[in-house]
């Protein structure tokens, strides 16, 4: 299965074998990022991405195969990320998966990005349904119960802005440059999580929602009241928030672990925890989730760090498991700017853009 990736800012390419066993072997792996390009504008600028997209996706496919020593008849179908994403950067990869299909004679399967990232802890290891899968990335903070392959069921969502979002905003105002995430958890590394009061987001709330605007206008505040603030303000700040995620991302965690053992009495501990999603390379808050699936008799399953971010691994798997459940696209599978996940296998998702 050849895999390709476009949604945001990463270009991807991937090719996984599935052996008679059911073992995932990764033939290639190629991710081609394009920080350089969006840094001067300190966040992901859509034209940029989709254009470099547009350039690299077709040399990315010939590198994964060559890299995979397999000529293009050896495949068995292509899947391309067809959604959620920046929809110029998502006609990349679905409309060079498109003409490889047809000019191969192969199955297109179009795939749902955060099914991609919902599946990736099944990359790297044997992983049984159902599980609860905590997604932490840059555009979505969701808590959902994996059910089986396409069955996803949303037990809460966020109700303002991603998690990463938080991570990369703050990062921003800290001056820390872009991306955001990894720079603030470098900076918090110097910093004192315990030196400003942050508010947490939702406490004492029912339900398994996320907030995340508050927090991040209450760290401008105190920046914005900071009189010439030194590189250890700046560290305590950083530390600070990221103790305010990771915290509020393992409270509502926790709530949804108690409503996953009332709800699959028959799954045995430790039952499984999965966290997925660019955040999820955060080291606070593993920790912290960690801590919390241990409070609640949960394992925390993290798939390693270059699964946890943009990667056509996870995009290939995905396809690989629709494909063997016979599930395949039609060649005007459409590129989708929207697409829930818990509407991934209905086939009722909303066509936008
Ligand atoms: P989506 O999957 O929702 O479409 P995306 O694909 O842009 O969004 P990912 O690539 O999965 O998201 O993750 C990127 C996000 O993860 C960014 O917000 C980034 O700041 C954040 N991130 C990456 N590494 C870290 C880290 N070490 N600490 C905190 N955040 C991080
Ligand atoms: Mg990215
Ligand atoms: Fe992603």
């Amino acid at each position: 299965m050849l895999g390709l990736e476009s949604s945001c800012d990463e270009s991807a390419a991937a090719i996984l074998r599935r052996h008679p066993d059911g073992r995932i072997e990764v033939l290639a792996d190629l991710v081609l990022g394009q920080t350089e390009a969006h840094a001067p504008f300190g966040g992901v600028v859509p034209e940029i991405a989709a254009r470099a997209h547009a350039e690299a996706m077709d040399g990315l496919a010939a590198a994964a195969l060559d890299k995979a020593g397999l000529s293009l008849d050896a495949l068995d179908a292509v899947a391309a990320t067809s959604g959620p994403g920046l929809i110029g950067g998502v006609m990349a990869a679905l409309m060079t998966a498109k003409g490889l299909a047809l000019g191969a004679g192969k199955p297109l399967i179009a795939v749902n990005h955060l099914e991609g990232h919902a599946l990736s802890p099944r990359l790297s290891e044997k992983l049984d349904f159902p599980y609860l899968l905590l997604l932490v990335s840059g555009g979505h903070t969701q808590l959902l119960i994996a059910e089986a392959v396409g069955v996803y069921h949303r037990l809460g969502s966020t109700l303002d802005d991603a998690a990463g979002e938080a991570f990369d905003k703050t990062a921003k105002v800290l001056g820390l440059g872009f991306p955001g995430g990894p720079a603030l958890e470098r900076c918090a590394e110097a910093g004192d999580a315990d030196r400003f009061d942050l508010p947490t987001p939702l406490k004492g709330k029912p339900g398994c929602d996320f907030s995340f605007a508050g927090l991040k206008t209450a760290a401008r505040q105190i920046w914005d009241g900071l009189d010439a603030p030194s590189a250890q303000d700046k560290a305590d700040l950083a530390a600070s928030v990221q103790a305010a995620i990771a915290t509020a991302l393992a409270s509502r965690t926790r709530r949804a672990m108690k409503q996953f053992a009332g709800d699959y009495p028959d799954v045995a501990t430790p039952r499984p925890l999965v966290v997925a999603g660019g955040v999820a390379a955060n080291r606070a808050v593993r920790g912290a989730l960690e801590a919390a699936a241990a409070q609640e008799g949960f394992r925390l399953i993290a798939p390693p760090m270059k699964w946890c971010t943009d990667n056509a691994a996870m995009i290939a798997l995905a396809g690989l498991e629709r494909l063997v459940r016979g599930e395949t696209d039609g060649l005007d599978a459409p590129a989708r700017a929207r697409w829930p996940l818990d509407a991934a296998s209905a086939k009722l998702a909303p066509v936008i853009g």
